[in-house]
């Protein structure tokens, strides 16, 4: 069942998806070589718990952090871990906050140090499928036409793999709510978009084959192939002529290009 949303409620999950915008702005800033994802999480977690809300993820089906931090061949839901990142590491940073009743829940990926090109292009090519997908997610389109702008960009266009058995989702006073927003599929297809939905769009897109695998700590998605995989999502509202954009990667990418320990011209 989907859930509208008012327009005051829209703007609580504004709120909500912005908090998550600036978490990840503060976790860009301290990012570099030798800091573990374990002290990513704790530091964006305390973030979190200064600013009224709690991490939507800690619990979640027994989710032991506050991020899912997934480096180069994970894709997504990555164990945070005492390892220090390394020069040439892409980072997936997801984050969800819970405040007034709502949640955010937005996701980016960090480059550390030097990457090659074809790490660049993986970035690049991920991020603009992202707005791509923004761009038919307006009313009366339908969720597959979302997924088809996904898949045409990073697969067809590029080659790369698109992940199949993870998917966006409905969000709103539950982290996944109806309708599924798959990063596949066809034109013209799957639930019509109304004014009033807020869905989370997260192309999670492999450079080497779609093929994935659970880790053995029950949580890490890793590529099959062991190649790298990148991760953004934002939280938009469905609305007439152009989606709403609730969350924001404006400061993080400021905070991306004003940490020298990141690579930012990709
Ligand atoms: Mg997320
Ligand atoms: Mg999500």
């Amino acid at each position: 069942m989907i859930h509208y949303k008012t327009k005051a409620e829209i703007e609580l999950m504004r709120e909500s998806s912005l908090l998550v915008s600036k978490a990840l702005a503060e976790v860009a800033k301290i990012i570099k070589p030798g800091i573990s994802t374990f002290e990513l999480d704790q530091f964006a977690e305390k973030f979190i718990l200064a600013n009224n809300a709690t991490p939507s993820f800690k619990g979640y089906q027994d989710f032991p952090f506050a991020c899912c931090i997934s480096v180069n061949d994970a894709v997504v839901h990555g164990f945070p871990t005492k390892d220090g990142l390394k020069d040439g590491d892409i980072v997936s940073v997801d984050v969800g906050v819970y405040k007034n009743g709502f949640h955010g829940d937005s996701a980016y990926t960090f480059a550390v140090g030097t990457i090659s090109d074809e790490v660049k292009q993986l970035l690049r090519v991920t991020k603009e499928s992202l707005y791509k997908g923004i761009e038919k997610a307006i009313h009366g389109n339908r969720v597959g036409d979302i997924a088809y702008a996904v898949q045409q960009h990073t697969e067809k266009e590029h080659g790369y793999g698109v992940v199949r058995e993870l998917v966006g989702h409905g969000l709103g006073r539950k982290l996944h709510e109806d309708p599924q927003v798959p990063n596949y599929g066809k034109r013209g297809t799957g639930a019509k978009l109304k004014e009033g939905m807020v869905i989370a769009i997260e192309p999670m897109i492999n450079l080497g084959t779609k093929n994935v695998f659970h880790d053995k700590d029950g949580w890490t998605i890793r590529t099959e192939d062991g190649k790298p995989a990148a991760h953004y999502e934002h939280n938009i509202c469905i609305q007439r002529g152009k989606a709403d954009i609730l969350s924001s990667f404006a400061e993080i990418e400021a905070a991306e290009k004003a940490n020298p320990n990141l690579c930012s011209d990709y």
